[in-house]
């Protein structure tokens, strides 16, 4: 199974246009960015999850070729927006040559993207439902939706399990969470997968839990729970915790931690990261704090994994 991560920002990219807080200062001096979370998952099939705003900007860069078919994990924007962008790969095929590319999201979700997207169902896109526990099977490859708690907004979120059984029978299995909180029933589809791939929107869980996103702190008793064995990826990256002495603290994206998240040698607050140096260094800090055996990585867009 190969994984691609196409974007591994949030909602709003990294660095966040205007804003002049101390993390997407020191991103920029860098040159470094994060798009919109999207990766593609590559089995016996061309898997895109969660086609958002940036896929135009996404099939450029990394040449992607029309997905066989596209997970949506929820209904927000960052998740979704980008679709009509794969109308490119019919546009550029002879006519009547097109088979649509079956799309799945819940009920729920497609209450919202069908009104956006209702225009492109049955010609670019095959609307399918993914439900909760039932899976979807093509050739080598099963994929479980599970429930997601990603807050008001977003009723029809669901989380992937993908499995790919391979010719001698052996089966690997990727966990991807995309945004949540928590899970309504901890599954035991969702224990022990060779790669977790989780939502890590602070470092530290917030005062305020506005839009019910997973912080570092919190996803550390689920990656526990999990135990993920070949390795981990944080994904959804925010840049929303405040960074002491940044005088930007007080915009609307930074909230104050409930109780930071120590270092056990200096008894003092991990630092919060600021670049891909930054995370890379803490990633293998708190794998060694929490007796982690499975390794910990912040991807960088374009980062590929092979397992
Ligand atoms: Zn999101
Ligand atoms: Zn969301």
């Amino acid at each position: 199974m190969d994984i691609l991560f196409l974007g591994t920002g949030s909602a709003w990219r990294l660095p966040e246009y205007s804003c002049r807080c101390m993390i997407c200062q020191k991103m920029t001096e860098l040159k470094e960015e994060r798009t919109r979370t999207s990766i593609q998952v590559t089995t016996s099939r061309k898997i895109l999850i969660d086609p958002g705003p940036d896929l135009l900007f996404h099939m450029r860069r990394y040449k992607l070729q029309a997905p066989d078919l596209i997970l949506i994990t929820h209904e927000h924007g960052d998740h979704y927006l980008g679709m009509d962008d794969l109308l490119a790969y019919k546009r550029s095929m002879p006519p009547d040559s097109w088979r649509p590319i079956p799309v799945y999201a819940t009920e729920t979700a497609w209450e919202t993207i069908g009104v956006r997207f209702g225009y492109l169902l049955g010609s670019l896109f095959e609307k399918r439902v993914s439900e909760p526990g039932v899976d979807i099977n093509i050739d080598d490859t099963s994929i479980t939706p599970f429930k997601t708690v990603h807050g008001k907004t977003a009723r029809g979120s669901v989380g992937y399990v993908i499995r790919e059984t391979q010719k001698d029978k052996k089966v690997k299995k990727l966990v991807y969470t995309s945004d949540f909180i928590d899970v309504e029933t901890d599954l035991s589809i969702l224990h022990d997968p060779d790669v977790l791939i989780i939502q890590s929107h602070w470092l530290n869980e917030p005062v305020e839990n506005r839009p019910s996103h997973m912080s570092l702190q919190r996803a550390l008793d689920f990656i526990k729970k999990w135990r993920p064995s070949k390795r981990m990826f944080l994904v959804h990256i925010s840049g929303g915790d405040q960074v002491p002495g940044d005088p930007f603290n007080n915009t609307v994206k930074k909230t104050p931690p409930i109780r930071p998240m120590m270092d056990p040698l200096t008894q003092k607050p991990y630092s919060v990261p600021m670049c891909q140096q930054d995370w890379d260094n803490l990633a293998v800090k708190l794998c060694e704090d929490n007796s982690l055996s499975c390794q910990m990585t912040v991807p960088k867009d374009g980062e590929t994994f092979t397992f």
